[in-house]
């Protein structure tokens, strides 16, 4: 059996653990950092993700992160001679209720507080931008030009090249069987290999990390909660460069996938699973038997509204996967209160692609010993106080809270 140090330890692959090993190499060259993957890189909810890479939104807090995943882009594109492809289209808000206006005044605003570019355009050019898109409900349309979308496995993968390439050790499959606990101190982990023992220990489990806390004895506030979306076929009104649009009063997105139009509604009731109950084998799990066609069906009269041709277009391909909800739609991610050396990058509220860059950040920072240099008070593990992340009740809480979200 090994015995073995690193100065830090990631537990998952995902975009969260490539991301941290990313920024923890290129500021802290020399030091040892493991990151164990039990599948291959980025297999679970981040190669799922429909990869909106949203810079502007009504929490403040989630703003900086986004906007220092673009930095990250930017500068691995260079490292790496290659580009990543990102498709910068734009978003349109579209606002048909005197309530989302009033939201959309407010997002616009802050766009114009972190210097983003963002103007209302009319229904007719919202139309010949996206022509698959009904506008004669819209109220007001903001249209903010420098949003844009990636490949998600691409952006986490880089990240993992990069890491790499500066030191990072990354190792797939090998799982984590649990903590190393000494009193209420992280040391390490336990792997089928053997021990690893660390300085700093990162839980970047995704779904799975309530699992992990629970064994430092923190009920972590997260849930896993589906989020799935639809491709249609190809189809000329489809164009490649549209905007994404955003549709709060149908809690709906869409956007471009070549020639064809990927999007998302939230459910009348999400569907949460207990971390105990989810396979790690993600593919082997049954998301939903129909399709997510029966979710669909309970609201796609809300659709209908903007997508009138939707009853009449094929769909192509179903996707979905897991994200760590909270009730109140923040992230849930900093240090572990209570015990040394455990750092938590987890309950990404289906946003984990557009913070990862700023997440990244923050956690190597931490795991160097140096102050985080985001704000993370609203995304405190302690908010909610104490919990059972295990408990139906709180599963439920978690999954309602997706249900009521209207945008991001
Ligand atoms: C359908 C869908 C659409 C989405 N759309 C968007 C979007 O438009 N924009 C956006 O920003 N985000 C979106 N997301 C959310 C985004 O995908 C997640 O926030 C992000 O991928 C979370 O990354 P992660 O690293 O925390 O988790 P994951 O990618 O799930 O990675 C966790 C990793 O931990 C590994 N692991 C777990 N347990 C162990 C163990 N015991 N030992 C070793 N390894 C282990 C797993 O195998 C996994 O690879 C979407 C998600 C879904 C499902």
């Amino acid at each position: 059996m090994n015995n073995e140090k690193a100065d830090v330890v990631i537990i998952g692959g995902g975009i969260f653990g490539c991301a941290i090993a990313y920024y923890y190499t290129r500021d802290n060259p020399g030091e040892k950092i493991i990151v164990l993957e039990r599948n291959e890189l980025c297999n679970a909810a981040t190669s799922r993700a429909a990869a909106l890479m949203t810079r502007i939104r009504s929490k403040k807090a989630f703003i900086p992160l986004s906007l220092e995943t673009y930095n990250a882009v930017t500068a691995m594109e260079q490292q790496l001679g290659e580009s990543m492809d990102v498709k910068t289209v734009g978003v349109m808000h579209v606002a048909a209720e005197e309530s989302s206006v009033k939201d959309l005044e407010v997002l616009m605003s802050i766009a114009t507080e972190f210097g983003e570019p963002a103007t209302y355009i009319t229904a007719g050019e919202a139309h010949n931008k996206a022509p698959w898109l009904k506008t004669d409900e819209a109220i007001r349309i903001g249209y903010m030009p420098g949003e844009a979308y990636c490949d998600p496995y691409l952006l986490g993968t880089f990240y993992a090249r990069c890491a790499k390439m500066q030191g990072a050790d990354i190792r797939q499959g090998v799982e984590v069987t649990s903590l190393l606990m000494e009193g209420n101190v992280a040391a390490g982990v336990h792997t089928k290999d053997g021990v690893i023992r660390a300085n700093k220990v990162i839980v970047a489990a995704g779904a799975w990390a309530p699992l992990f806390a629970a064994q430092a004895g923190i009920g972590l506030p997260m849930a896993p909660v589906r989020s799935q979306y639809w491709i249609t076929e190809k189809a000329p009104e489809f164009r490649v460069d549209a905007p994404i649009v955003l549709l709060p009063d149908a809690q709906a997105y869409a956007r471009p996938e070549g020639g064809s139009l990927l999007f998302g509604i939230r459910e009348k009731n999400s569907f949460s699973a207990s971390p105990k109950e989810i396979p790690a084998e993600i593919n082997s799990f049954s998301f939903s038997p129909d399709k997510g066609m029966q979710d669909l069906s309970e609201v796609i009269d809300r659709l209908t509204r903007f997508f009138p041709a939707v009853y009449e277009t094929g769909l192509k391909y179903y996707v979905a996967g897991f994200s760590g909800y909270t009730p109140d739609n923040n992230l849930t991610m900093g240090a572990a209160h209570g015990i040394a050396n455990l750092l938590l990058a987890t309950g990404c509220v289906g946003a984990g692609i557009a913070v990862s860059g700023g997440v990244g950040h923050a956690f190597a920072e931490m795991a160097a010993g140096r102050p985080n240099p985001y704000d993370f008070s609203s995304f405190d593990i302690n908010r909610f106080g104490e919990i059972d992340p295990f408990s139906q009740e709180w599963l439920d809480k978690c999954a309602r809270a997706r249900s009521a979200k209207k945008s991001g």
